[in-house]
């Protein structure tokens, strides 16, 4: 138990609230960030090394001061467009940034870790709700980078013993339930976020990136999962490394629920009791119609259960934070 829990990326969104989760746990958490995407307001006081893992010395510096018992590694780049026009980045960030962090852990003997992966490694799925099992084949080079990261977690454990357990993530959503903090991009591009600025008359219109898909709306089916029950897998991905050997595992986290984008749409309607403006427009490039994730491997190995499963819950979340905080974190930066 004792220990630090370095957490890179610690200021962004998913890794701000599992740091909170960590804390709440009597956790010590030293949060790795170089604030370009993450908020300084989102660490709520943790302690943070400032800089870039892109810097070998400054992570190895990290580790080399520090008594680190496990890594949590959210820093990387996440979007899946711009990873299609600037894929130089995406191998950057989520590459070599990766490799840097597992090669302090191996040069200072840290063998825990656990990386944000995500449902983007499975491509376009050949059976829904999609399994562990099922195939990783990427379409894009976000996709891509993170299924290069499973697979040098699996070499790095064969080398050198570093256990970990890879998190693939559905589509992570809602906020703090106290709404402490939440969700704040710069330029925001998530679907929940923006309908939800567009109830509250902060923006005019959401496009819809096509309805001529084959579901029952005819818009794109995702599986939206809180980021408060995120952040508890990956306390619990912890638990289970402290008790036991566990190898290289892999877990999906999502709540095998699909919900599509009108449903989101009047989700948000509900719950905020506005009316939500909206276009149709054409299809977002590389976007599959349908990803619904089972996560019954975590539940039945870890016993992870999603405390705010459904849409209504998440979206309320959600119009809470942005309620309490129009702004976001208001420290926003020009688009890069
Ligand atoms: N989406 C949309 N309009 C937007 C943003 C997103 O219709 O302005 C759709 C997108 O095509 C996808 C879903 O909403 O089907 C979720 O997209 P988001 O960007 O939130 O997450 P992603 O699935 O890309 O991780």
């Amino acid at each position: 138990m004792s220990g630090t829990i370095l957490v890179s990326g610690g200021a962004g969104y998913i890794g701000s609230h599992t740091v909170l989760a960590l804390r709440e746990r009597g956790r010590d958490v030293l949060v790795l960030d170089d604030l370009s995407e993450g908020h300084a307001d989102a660490l709520l006081g943790a302690r943070l090394a400032k800089g870039s893992m892109l810097d070998r010395e400054f992570v190895r510096g990290v580790f080399q001061k520090e008594r680190i018992a496990a890594v949590f590694h959210f820093a990387a780049r996440c979007y899946v467009g711009e990873s299609v026009t600037d894929p130089g980045q995406y191998y950057r960030h989520n590459v070599v940034g990766t490799m840097n962090l597992l090669d302090a852990m191996r040069e200072t003997g840290v063998k825990r870790f656990v990386l944000s992966s995500t449902c983007a490694t499975y491509g376009e799925p050949e059976r829904i709700p999609i399994t562990e099992d099922l195939p990783q084949k990427p379409i894009n080079p976000y996709g891509v980078t993170k299924l290069i990261d499973e697979w040098m977690l699996r070499d790095y454990h064969r080398a050198h013993g570093i256990e970990s357990v890879a998190l693939r993530y559905f589509n992570a959503a809602g906020a703090d339930p106290q709404a402490r903090i939440g969700e704040d991009h710069e330029p925001e591009t998530h679907l929940i976020p923006l309908v939800v600025q567009v109830a509250q008359g902060r923006r005019e219109k959401v496009t819809v990136f096509g309805d001529d898909y084959p579901t029952l709306d005819g818009t794109c089916i995702r599986d939206y999962v809180h980021v408060t029950d995120l952040a508890e897998a990956h306390v619990l991905a912890l638990e289970a490394m402290e008790k036991a050997t566990v190898g290289v595992r892999a877990y999906n986290l999502g709540n095998a629920a699909g919900t599509s984008v009108l449903e989101v749409i009047r989700t948000v309607e509900r719950v905020s009791g506005k009316r939500v403006n909206f276009v149709v427009g054409a299809r977002r490039p590389g976007d599959p119609p349908r990803l619904v994730g089972s996560s019954a491997r975590i539940l039945a190995e870890l016993g992870w259960k999603p405390r705010f499963g459904d849409i209504e819950t998440i979206v309320q979340t959600a119009w809470r934070w942005h309620e309490r905080r129009p702004d976001g974190y208001g420290d926003r930066r020009p688009a890069r």
